[in-house]
C-alpha cells in the first residue's frame, strides 16, 4: 500500500474553532474578528456567546451559539461556557478543538502549519503556559498540582485527549468540575488534562495573551504568529507594527489588528480599512 502523505495531512476543516464572547462585547470586539481573520475559517470558527444577536447570526451564517450560560466574568459563568465549546466540538467529530477568546487574531493559515506538527490520534494539549510553576490547589480535598495553558492565548486539544477528558468535561461536566476546583476555565482544562490525565502541556511561543507586553514582540515576526491579543482598558497593551502603508491610525484601529490583517493579505486590505472598529 502506497500511503498518500497528503491525504492525512491536517487541513483547516480538520480544526474545530470556538471563540468565547458575551453580549457585551458583540459591537466592540467581534466586528474586528469578523472583518479580519473569522474570514479565513468560517466554516469552521462558532462563537460561543451568552445571548441572541440576529444580525451577527446573519453576519456569520449562524455560527452564533447562544450557550444560555449567564453573562458574567464569574468563574462558574466562562466556565459554563468552555463547557458548551467542548460540549459542541465533541459533536464535530473534528482532529482538533481550538479555543480562543475574543480578543484574540488568529493567524489561520499559521495554526493549521503549527497543528500538522502533532498526531490527533496523540493525546495533545498545545498552548501557552500561564505560570512558570505548576498552579497548586485542593480537589475534593485532595491536594494537586499541575500545569495549564492561558485560555487567552488560545489553546489547542487533540481529538484523542478531547476523547478521554469526557469523564471530567462533557455535558457539562467542565462547569461542575470547575466548581469542584474552585478555579477559573482555562486552569480547569489544565486539571484535567495534566493532573487526571497526566499529559504534559506542549508550550508554543506562537500564542500570546494580553498577560504578555505584546509591545515587546519583534515586529518582523508578527505575521508569524499563531495567535496575538490587545488589552485596552488601562495600558495601551498593543502589538507593535513595523512601519507600512498598510497600517491605518491607532484611532481606526485600536487593535491593529485590521493593519496586520491588511499586511498578512494585501487583497482584503480595502474591505479591512472601510470597515470602522
Ligand atoms: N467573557 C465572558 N463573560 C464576561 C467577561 C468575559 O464570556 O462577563 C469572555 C470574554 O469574551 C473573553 C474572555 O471571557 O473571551 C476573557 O475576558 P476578558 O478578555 O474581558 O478578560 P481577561 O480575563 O482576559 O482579563
Ligand atoms: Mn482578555
Amino acid at each position: 500500500v502506497v500511503e498518500n502523505k497528503h491525504e492525512n495531512q491536517t487541513n483547516l476543516d480538520d480544526i474545530f474553532i470556538s471563540v468565547k464572547t458575551s453580549g457585551k462585547f458583540h459591537k466592540t470586539r467581534l466586528n474586528v474578528i469578523i472583518d479580519t481573520w473569522f474570514r479565513d475559517a468560517n466554516q469552521q470558527t462558532y462563537f460561543f456567546t451568552d445571548t441572541d444577536d440576529d444580525g451577527l447570526s446573519k453576519k456569520t451564517d449562524g455560527h452564533m451559539v447562544n450557550t444560555m450560560c449567564n453573562s458574567s466574568h464569574i468563574r462558574r459563568d466562562l466556565s459554563c461556557k468552555l463547557g458548551a465549546e467542548y460540549d459542541f466540538y465533541i459533536k464535530s467529530n473534528k482532529r482538533w478543538w481550538c479555543h480562543f477568546d475574543d480578543d484574540n487574531y488568529v493567524n489561520v493559515d499559521q495554526l493549521v502549519m503549527l497543528l500538522r506538527d502533532y498526531d490527533h490520534n496523540m493525546d495533545f494539549y498545545i498552548g501557552k503556559p500561564s505560570l512558570n510553576y505548576p498552579f497548586t490547589t485542593t480537589f475534593k480535598g485532595e491536594k494537586v498540582g499541575f500545569w495549564f495553558a492561558t485560555g487567552g492565548a488560545g489553546v489547542c486539544i487533540s481529538k484523542a485527549l478531547a476523547q478521554r477528558m469526557k469523564p471530567w468535561c462533557s455535558n457539562g461536566g467542565l462547569y461542575r468540575t470547575s466548581e469542584h476546583l474552585n478555579a477559573p476555565d482555562d486552569c480547569t482544562l489544565g486539571f484535567v488534562v495534566s493532573n487526571r490525565l497526566a499529559v504534559e502541556l506542549t508550550s508554543s511561543n506562537l500564542l500570546h495573551s494580553h498577560l504578555e507586553t505584546l509591545g515587546q514582540l519583534n515586529p518582523a515576526t508578527l505575521t508569524e504568529q499563531v495567535t496575538l491579543s490587545y488589552g485596552l482598558d488601562n495600558r495601551n497593551n498593543i502589538i507593535q507594527l513595523q512601519e507600512s502603508s498598510h497600517n491605518l491610525p491607532i484611532s481606526k484601529d485600536p487593535t491593529r489588528f485590521r493593519s496586520l490583517h491588511c499586511k498578512r493579505k494585501p487583497d482584503t486590505c480595502s474591505r479591512v480599512h472601510r470597515t470602522k472598529s
